[in-house]
């Protein structure tokens, strides 16, 4: 079968299986050939960390079994293909939650694990790698083993935020996060630049439970970095349930219907959707976290040659010098981004290769256009200049140099590979083009 990554510019031809427990993932396992192996969960990774091209391919959506709950303590002991929204639908009613969610609810729990994935409340919770406990890993040989902090626990380092390269995790324990309702109190506020942005930004980070702002990329000038800040506390009384209504984009729109003035109108939109003053209002915690789940398929909407999106993270010291830089390359690019999010995150992961450092991390969509590739180089120069790096879940370009100088955590992760799957048996699109095998 054919599998893409969500930007839709990484394509693989896969030989892919649905194993439904611990036994399938053994004769899958089994059956890897030179090609290797990798799992496919819910393709929500935008380029090719889940991808094998000419290899096997794991699917892990039947694997969603929930072995055990314990609502006193709120351990959570489920298999890797359960999904942020299915954790919704089954503990929100009994007022549990996932202690960390990424931005969409179709992301699996393995897949936030092997990303060490990050929510909107960073700077209190971790990332997702920070709330497990232990787990079942299927090494590439087909061995099973618990890791834990304290269980093999440079496997458990390497697994996290690992890009599926340390075998295929087959349980996951961890805790979920108490909660007193299914609201959340939102707070919006136009910000005005970039200046003004981070000092409010900086202000918010210790005082509110989630903060995340929206970016005008279009804006130059005294507006660089206008936008929109969302911060948000959890509610103590419930709101109504409502069924999520979800529209799906029936088409690939034509390439000429995102340009920089459709992406200026909707910008200015955006911005003047909230009032002058601000407002502040309860809403389902589902629409807060997952805004664009509303719209399935919205990533047809940059038609069929897809989208990059780069994220990056830059550490706080350097962010009022690196942020302005990334965004005037970006608004001198005239390459549209719709939705340009910025967020703050607390500190680092527990994985060799997590993604979050303290600092300020800026995600945005960039169009497949002609010259892309030479602007993702420069935003990713621009990144390392100012002690930065990008996040793999979102990346479909960086280089290996790149990679190795932002990526410190390399040299002990490839000794773990290099001591569990000496031959190679776990591969991805990703590891090889950023050459993650190579001695470093
Ligand atoms: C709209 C949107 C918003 C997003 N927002 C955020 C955000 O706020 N924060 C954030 O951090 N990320 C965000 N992401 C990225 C997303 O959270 C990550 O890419 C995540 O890893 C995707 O998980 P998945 O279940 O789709 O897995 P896939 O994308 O299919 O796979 C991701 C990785 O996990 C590995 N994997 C999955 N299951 C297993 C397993 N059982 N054993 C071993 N390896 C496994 C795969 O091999 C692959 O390396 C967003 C993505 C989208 C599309």
């Amino acid at each position: 079968m054919s599998l893409c990554g969500w930007g839709r510019t990484t394509y693989a031809r896969v030989s892919a299986c649905t194993p439904a427990d611990k036994t399938g993932v053994g004769e899958a396992i089994g059956a890897v050939d030179d090609h290797g192996l990798i799992v496919y969960a819910g393709g929500r990774s935008y380029g090719d960390v889940a991808l094998n091209s000419g290899g096997g391919t794991i699917l892990s959506a039947a694997l969603k079994q929930i072995h055990a709950f314990d609502p006193d303590s709120g351990e959570l002991v489920c298999g890797p293909g359960i999904t942020f929204n299915d954790l919704l639908r089954r503990f929100l009613p009994d007022g549990y939650m996932a202690p960390v969610s990424p931005g969409t609810g179709y992301v699996s729990v393995g897949g936030a694990v092997a990303n060490d994935v990050h929510g909107k409340n960073h700077d209190h919770a971790g990332s997702f790698g920070d709330h497990v406990l232990w787990m079942d890993l299927m090494l590439p040989d087909g061995q099973p083993v618990r890791v834990s902090p304290d269980e093999h626990p440079d496997l458990f380092a390497a697994t996290i935020g690992g890009a599926g390269l340390t075998g295929v995790i087959v349980t996951v324990c961890f805790r979920m996060r108490k909660v007193l309702s299914n609201a959340v109190v939102l707070r919006e506020e136009r910000i005005p630049d970039l200046d003004a942005f981070l000092s409010r930004l900086e202000q918010v980070r210790s005082s509110k439970t989630y903060t995340v702002g929206w970016i005008d990329t279009l804006a130059r000038g005294s507006r660089l970095g206008r936008g929109i800040l969302e911060s948000a506390d959890p509610a103590d009384r419930s709101l109504p349930s409502a069924t999520s209504r979800r529209v799906r984009v029936p088409v690939d729109f034509p390439g000429f219907v995102l340009n920089p003035w459709t992406v200026r109108a909707f910008n200015q939109l955006y911005y003047h959707r909230v009032p002058r003053g601000g407002r502040e209002r309860r809403v389902l915690v589902e629409r807060f976290l997952y805004p664009l789940d509303a719209l399935l398929d919205w990533n047809r909407i940059y038609g069929k040659r897809g989208f990059f999106q780069f994220q990056c993270v830059l550490p706080d010291e350097l962010s009022a010098a690196g942020l302005p830089r990334l965004l005037e390359t970006i608004s001198r690019s005239r390459s549209s981004s719709f939705l340009t999010t910025i967020k703050t995150l607390g500190g680092a992961g527990r994985g060799y290769l997590s993604f979050p450092m303290r600092g300020y991390t800026l995600a945005l969509d960039l169009p497949h256009r002609p010259g892309i590739e030479a602007l993702l180089d420069r935003l990713a120069r621009i990144t390392l200049e100012h002690g930065g790096r990008t996040y793999l879940a979102k990346d479909a370009w960086l280089s290996p140099g790149h990679f190795q100088q932002m990526y410190p955590g390399l040299e002990k992760f490839v000794r773990v590979l290099e001591k569990i799957d000496p031959e190679v048996r776990m591969n991805s699109d990703l590891a090889r083009r950023l050459q993650i095998r190579l001695p470093h």
